[in-house]
C-alpha cells in the first residue's frame, strides 16, 4: 500500500506572526517557514506504519511556492520514499487543494492519505474532509491512534470532552491531532540520502484544477492587545477586585 502524505510549508511555529502595513495578509518576506507541525506528526505516523510492515511506499505531497519543495525534502530526510511537486500559489484554497490531491490520487491510487487536521498558518481545517469527500472515501479527523488491519483502520479520535474510537475502511483519509505521536529528527546522513530521492513536478493544468481563489480577504488585522495585569496582596483584596472590578462573582 502507498501512503500519500499532503505537507505544507507555513510560518515557523516559533515565529511572532506580523500584519502587513496594507492589512492585506501577514508578512512572508524574510520569515522562516517550515513544514506544518500537525504535517511533520503525519510524516511520522506514516514512517511508523510502513516500518510494522503495513506500507510499502510514502510519498510526500506538497502544494504552493518553488520552496515547497524544501518542506518535501524534509518529510524525504525523515524517511519518506518520494515527493510530488505541484506548482501553485501560496493562498492556493482548501477546495483546490482538495482537488489536486484527489487528482495525484487517482493517479498514484493510495490506500491512505494521512494529513494535517489543520495548517497552522489559515486554520482552515477542511482539507482532509474535502479531500474524502471528493474521492467518496471513508475519513475520520482529529487522530491520536491509528491502527491498521488489511481492509480497515481504527482511529481514536479527540472530540469534545473526550475521545471517540472508530472503525472505517480503507482506502481513507485520516487527519491527525497532536497527540499522535511525537515526530523524529532528519538525522544528517538521512538528510544527504533525501537529496537524491526524487521529486516530481506537476502543474495545476495538467492535473485539470482551476485553482482561482473563490474567497477574497478584505481584511487582517492584529489580535487587540491585553491590558497589563496586576499584583494583588492578598486573597481578601482578590475577592474584593474580582467583585468590584471586574464583575465576576
Ligand atoms: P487546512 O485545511 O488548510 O487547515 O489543512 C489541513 C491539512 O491539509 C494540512 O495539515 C496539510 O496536511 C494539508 N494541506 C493543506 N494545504 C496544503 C498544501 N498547500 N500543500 C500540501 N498539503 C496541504
Amino acid at each position: 500500500m502507498k501512503i500519500l502524505v499532503p505537507v505544507k510549508r507555513v510560518i515557523d511555529y516559533n515565529v511572532k506572526v506580523r500584519v502587513k502595513q496594507d492589512q492585506t495578509g501577514v508578512e512572508l518576506d524574510n520569515v522562516k517557514m517550515a513544514m506544518n507541525p500537525f504535517d511533520e506528526i503525519a510524516v511520522e505516523q506514516a514512517l511508523r506504519v510502513k516500518e510494522a510492515g503495513d506500507a510499502d511506499e510514502i510519498i510526500i505531497v506538497s502544494i504552493g511556492p518553488i520552496q515547497s519543495q524544501e518542506t518535501i525534502r524534509t518529510g524525504l530526510a525523515m524517511g519518506a520514499d518520494r515527493g510530488i511537486y505541484i506548482d501553485a500559489p501560496h493562498e492556493t484554497e482548501p477546495l483546490s487543494v482538495a482537488k489536486l490531491l484527489a487528482s495525484v490520487t487517482e493517479k498514484e491510487k493510495p490506500g491512505l492519505i494521512m494529513c494535517g487536521k489543520q495548517a497552522i498558518d489559515d486554520d482552515n481545517n477542511q482539507t482532509g474532509q474535502m479531500t474524502a469527500a471528493i474521492l467518496g472515501w471513508s475519513q475520520a479527523t482529529f487522530a491520536s491512534s491509528v491502527s491498521l488491519t488489511k481492509d480497515n483502520a481504527k482511529v481514536v479520535r479527540e472530540i469534545d470532552g473526550g475521545l471517540e474510537t472508530i472503525n472505517i475502511k480503507l482506502p481513507a483519509v485520516i487527519t491527525v491531532d497532536l497527540r499522535l505521536n511525537e515526530p523524529r529528527y532528519a538525522s544528517l546522513p538521512n538528510i544527504m540520502k533525501a537529496k537524491k530521492k526524487p521529486i516530481d513536478t506537476l502543474t495545476t493544468e495538467e492535473l485539470n484544477v482551476d485553482v482561482k481563489p473563490r474567497l477574497s480577504v478584505i481584511k487582517v488585522e492584529e489580535p487587540s492587545t491585553r491590558e497589563a495585569g496586576i499584583k494583588v496582596n492578598s486573597v481578601e483584596e482578590l475577592v474584593e477586585k474580582l467583585q468590584a472590578e471586574a464583575k465576576v462573582i
